[in-house]
């Protein structure tokens, strides 16, 4: 089993810094939010798998670089077709 390393993280809702493992970006506050935000994304994606971080952004409200971040997490890929950053 690899051990996971706790690190100094600033989470990506309310730029507060915490105690957390690498990889992951939100302090506990946030991860309701987090996961709502998430599932948003998700959804949208399942119905429009082409759009790219600049079209979610519009169509949910969310901020680009929030979406950015969920992409480099590696927990946002598409589901089919192609999909860019931006
Ligand atoms: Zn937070």
């Amino acid at each position: 089993m690899r051990k996971r390393y706790k690190t100094t993280c600033v989470c990506k809702h309310c730029g507060k810094e915490y105690e957390g493992y690498i990889g992951t970006c939100t302090c506990d506050a946030c991860r309701d939010i987090d996961n709502m935000i998430f599932t948003q994304i998700r959804v949208y994606l399942r119905k429009y798998p082409n759009s790219n971080a600049v079209q979610i952004s519009e169509a949910l409200g969310i901020n680009v670089s929030l979406i950015l971040k969920y992409i480099d997490e590696g927990r946002l890929f598409p589901s089919g077709g192609s999909f860019s950053k931006i």
